[in-house]
């Protein structure tokens, strides 16, 4: 029997069938994953797809199949090795460790063994092995409902690619990309060991059918400044190499064969967005205060522990949500010494700066194997964050005692995340005390730190008041708020309409808390989403929230809006929304009185177009 290795390599960006090939102008939508305007020729990357024939060999036969295997798996580890060291001067060795748990995956028994055991007991010839038992591994984490799961199934689908190109006479898989200027790269489903391959400047951009924001390609892309735009679903057969495309990182939008309109839009575009960063670098320095002098703190989020080398140049004093689980993606459970050294990097990195570590925060839609339950009906409601850490002391001490080790700055501040209840908050800061004492009990001087809480869960909100009185800061996870009050889920593309940041029972939860901490003292920050959004930015000053974190980039276009406004104004109109009964009243209220001003402040490169 003969297969083109539907399964593993199906994933693969077919040249678009010969007479489907129109030049028509086409444009798509689909998630923003790395942000920048470029325009380039579409050059498809068509992984070839493998013949692979099921044969049954004499004895005498085997040996050599053995042998082909072991050879196969020798060059990739020494090619994926050569993949880790260029990776590690490019983006760090912290970004590449993708490359360490794929060398980790060619050494793996039940892998290797597998296939052994297909050629040694059942006669089979070495690429049918492969292709049988890698094939089984893609299938079960396919299957999976979770990116973390999908990452797992890409990571393998790129290491059969190569096996399988070195037991080929015709050379790796990937080698055809071209040292052509000026290209942007169109396939089904990059892998990460692929992009860590690119040369600088080699490509424009990068658009691909699958994948989220939270894919390792997608961090790789923002971490190596490429523009991305992800889960475009048919890109790769709607493109046809040579084909124009205009790919938009920051809508998430991307053109195939650009009208003159088009193209003179992208021009205009560009140049507008060259214009408006250079200009908001040139504030960054300035204050984040509004017009009447109400100082507003500006903190970044970030992901990857280096990150924080750069967000000082957006302009942003402190850190104000790191999401430790981004760690955990690239190791199963990192040692104490693996994550303490993540830690202080970022805590030194930034000091005199603030930077806020959020405990382990797995689950939902951040799986992290080895720690999250997989089969949950309900992931996003189910054995995820805090409960984890609860259940889990192990791993919970673990990392509290890594955070403790790595405050010598004395600029870390814990944030414990997904709090429903005060006997959650409770245990919780119980086992911050223990990880403490075992440290001091062991000769260590801790620094005293700061703990707060996410606010995220509409239980957290009712009582707010309570949880005040027990943390020295809250964090408003809108996202997850949003969510869980409205009923929304929150990765459903089915819905999003439905995602209203501006709902009055949204609106009133933001205001409770920013109520319930002031009157005991303590500082309100938003570390969602919202914090992005202009017209949310006004409300939330408005609404009297002390600390706004959001990407890097943000920082900039937040503050040029925060030095545009009065104080006074914003509170006046977020007292008046408070009002209202439905987030189109609101939406109509907020754009009649602060679109214009909006548009004003040169910021759509970065914000999206304003609507009038
Ligand atoms: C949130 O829920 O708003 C948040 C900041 O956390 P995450 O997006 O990681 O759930
Ligand atoms: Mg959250």
């Amino acid at each position: 029997m003969t297969t083109s290795t539907k399964n593993p390599a199906d994933f693969v960006a077919k040249a678009p069938d010969e007479a489907s090939r129109k030049s028509a102008r086409i444009e798509l939508v689909g998630v923003p994953s790395s942000p920048g305007f470029a325009m380039g020729t579409v050059f498809p990357v068509a992984n070839r797809e493998f013949s692979v024939v099921d044969e049954t060999l004499p004895e005498s036969r085997l040996a050599a199949e053995e042998q082909m295997f072991l050879k196969a798996i020798s060059k990739t580890s020494k090619e994926i090795a050569q993949i880790k060291e260029i990776s590690e001067t490019r983006a760090g060795i912290k970004d590449s460790l993708i490359f360490a748990t794929h060398l980790m995956i060619l050494q793996d028994p039940g892998l290797v063994n597998g296939v052994l055991d297909k050629i040694r007991k059942k006669h089979k010839n070495a690429k049918w092995a492969v292709h049988v038992v890698f094939g089984a591994y893609i299938d079960k984490f396919e299957k999976i409902d979770s990116p973390a799961m999908r990452d797992k199934a890409a990571d393998l689908r790129d290491l059969y690619n190569r096996l399988m190109s070195a037991m080929d006479d015709s050379g790796p898989v990937l080698e055809d990309v071209t040292d052509e200027e000026g290209i942007v790269l169109v396939a089904h489903e990059f892998v990460p060991s692929f992009l860590m391959t690119l040369k600088p400047g080699q490509v424009n951009a990068i658009v691909m059918d699958t994948g989220g924001r939270t894919s390792h390609v997608a961090i790789l892309s923002r971490a190596l400044q490429i523009p991305a735009v992800s889960g475009l679903r048919n890109v790769a057969a709607l493109v046809k190499s040579g084909d124009t495309i205009i790919v938009d990182g920051a809508d998430g939008k991307v053109i195939i064969n650009p009208n003159e309109d088009d193209i003179r839009k992208f021009h205009e575009r560009q140049e507008m967005f060259e214009r408006q960063r250079r200009e908001l670098f040139t504030m960054r320095q300035l204050e984040p205060m509004t017009r009447d002098g109400k100082y507003i703190v500006l903190h970044a989020n970030i992901e990857i522990p280096t990150e924080a080398d750069k967000v000082a140049d957006f302009g942003a004093t402190g850190i104000g949500l790191y999401r430790s689980e981004f760690l955990f993606f690239k190791k199963d459970t990192p040692t104490e010494k693996e994550q303490e050294s993540a830690y202080r990097h970022i805590l030194e990195k930034m000091d005199p700066y603030p930077v806020v570590i959020r405990t382990l925060d797995a689950g939902g839609d951040k799986l992290v194997s080895g720690v999250s339950a997989v089969n949950e009906s309900n992931p996003f409601m189910g054995w995820r964050s805090i409960r984890v850490c609860l259940d889990r002391e192990d791993i919970f001490i673990t990392q509290l005692r890594a955070l403790l080790l790595a405050n010598t700055k004395g600029n870390l501040r814990i944030l414990l995340p997904m709090i429903s209840s005060m006997t959650e908050l409770r245990r919780a800061k119980a086992c911050i005390a223990k990880a403490r004492k075992q440290l001091e009990d062991e000769g260590h001087k801790l620094p005293v730190v700061k703990v707060g809480s996410m606010i995220e869960v509409p239980a957290a909100v009712m009582i707010v008041d309570k949880l005040a009185k027990e943390v020295d800061f809250f964090s408003l996870g809108t996202n997850d708020l949003i969510q869980f009050t409205l009923a929304v889920d929150r990765t459903n593309e089915l819905i999003t309409d439905m995602f209203q940041p501006h709902h009055p029972a949204v609106l009133s939860m933001i205001y409770q808390t920013v109520v319930a901490a002031h009157r005991e003292g303590i500082p309100v920050a938003v570390c969602g989403e919202m914090c992005t959004d202009p017209m949310s930015v006004l409300l939330l000053v408005g609404l009297g929230v002390d600390e706004l974190s959001m990407t890097p980039w943000s920082v900039m276009t937040t503050k040029k809006i925060i030095r545009s406004i009065n104080f006074e104004d914003v509170r006046d109109a977020a007292l008046t929304v408070l009002q209202m009964d439905d987030a189109e009243s609101v939406n109509e209220f907020l754009h009649k009185k602060y679109a214009q001003t909006i548009m004003e402040l040169g910021i759509s490169g970065f914000v999206g177009q304003v609507e009038k």
